[in-house]
């Protein structure tokens, strides 16, 4: 069957919560994908980073393999022989004292929202009801009813009321606003270290550390939702180590589970997750041994192949390249290691150009119109950076 088949068949069968650019993929292996047609492509968005280890990635698929032939769920009724090896490897990997695993991002987030408000009325004395979390305007943290009751995207957001109550919306990379925002309510604030969905938004320096330390004097929980900017992405382990600074809850997801099972997990030192009570929180499918399994191979070609280090030398690498391009039409490029964007005049379709990529023979996907994201597997090497490099020039000189 053809491409074009596929897509019809979605589009007649499926609901239309999503735009995909017009290519279908059917193999994939490393820092490429292949359409049914033959065809290959650079993946130069890696599944909103969830598969910084490359597509199938031999160690991942072993691990999930061995683990098929042993056992795949037990639910938490009853211990397994895989969650304890995993979490002890999390709370390593991340310096914290423990970690609550759960499946998807959204469920992350729910998590460290529920870990905060408990926390505000168990240690800090708040009225339960009267929680209060602060969080930033052009947000993304998932999809549920109370995330995007605090989105300020209105596709995200429209029509979905009620809303969950108990969210303060300050604008990005400002601290005296989340000071203002403070009253003896306030228990945490949730951000991204860097606004991805948002475009790549990269706070100025010192705001990550300023924020930590103004929740450090108010007895205020500074939550970083790391799920797309965690895991080596933006060349160091955690967007959040470029200041030297240790968020008292990380919620993670995305390449935890390798870009092959949803894995996701919050993360905080003892004295925090010890609000959680047995029967208080929880989800059938997480810890489950396949998910360990993969989570601990995850983690441990992160750390074997020093991806954090691959990140960092090609992102100077890429955005020195990219913004020596001759095109008009280019405004920005903004990034942290291999998480980058290109900014386009405002009302240029970026849209027609990951169009023109997509022909050419990479993968990339625009974001609010006149933004495109650049994101490849961090396995890449240089000489496929620079292959990848040479086909965003070739498209971008054609730029009218
Ligand atoms: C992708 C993402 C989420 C949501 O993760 P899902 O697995 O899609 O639920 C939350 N926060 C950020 C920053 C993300 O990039």
């Amino acid at each position: 069957m053809k491409s074009q088949h596929y897509i019809d068949l979605a589009e007649r069968y499926g609901a239309h919560n999503y735009h995909p650019l017009p290519v279908v993929i059917s193999e994939a292996q490393g820092v490429m994908v292949k359409d049914p047609e033959g065809k290959v492509y650079y993946d130069f968005l890696s599944a909103y980073s969830a598969v910084n280890q490359g597509h199938r990635h031999p160690k991942l698929i072993k691990a999930i393999t061995d683990q098929l032939d042993r056992c795949t769920l037990t639910s938490r009724a009853f211990h397994n022989d895989m969650m304890g090896p995993f979490l002890e490897k999390l709370c390593h990997y991340t310096g914290y004292e423990t970690a609550l695993p759960m499946n998807t991002g959204a469920e992350a987030i729910e998590t460290a929202l529920k870990l905060a408000r408990r926390w505000g009325v168990e240690k800090k004395g708040i009225a339960d009801g009267q929680q209060e979390i602060i969080v930033a305007e052009n947000n993304f943290h998932g999809r549920t009813i109370t995330i995007v009751s605090f989105s300020t995207d209105p596709i995200s957001r429209n029509n979905y009321g009620p809303y969950t109550s108990g969210f303060k919306i300050v604008p990005y990379d400002d601290v005296a606003a989340i000071e203002a925002a403070i009253t003896p309510n306030t228990c945490a604030v949730l951000l991204e270290p860097i606004q991805g969905e948002a475009g790549v938004y990269v706070p100025s320096p010192g705001y990550l550390r300023a924020v930590y330390e103004l929740c450090e004097a108010n007895h205020i929980l500074f939550i970083a939702d790391e799920i797309q900017t965690g895991f080596c992405r933006t060349g160091r382990r955690f967007a959040c180590d470029h200041e030297g600074v240790k968020p008292h809850v990380m919620a993670l997801g995305k390449a935890l589970g390798g870009g092959v099972i949803p894995v996701s997990a919050v993360v905080a030192d003892r004295a925090v997750m010890e609000v959680f009570t047995p029967g208080s929180h929880g989800s059938t499918f997480g810890g489950y041994p396949l998910a360990m399994a993969v989570g601990i191979a995850a983690l441990e070609i992160l750390e074997d192949e020093q991806l954090d280090k691959n990140a960092e030398r090609l992102g100077h690498i890429f955005r020195e390249f990219v913004a020596a391009i001759p095109c008009p039409k280019m405004v920005e490029v903004r990034g942290k290691g291999l998480l980058n964007a290109v900014v386009f005049e405002a009302g240029f379709a970026a849209w027609d150009v990951c169009v023109s990529l997509k022909e050419a023979g990479l993968l990339a996907k625009q974001t609010h119109g006149n933004i495109i994201r650049f994101a490849p597997p961090l396995i890449i090497t240089e000489g496929q950076l620079m292959d990848g490099l040479d086909i965003i020039a070739r498209v971008f000189k054609d730029i009218k």
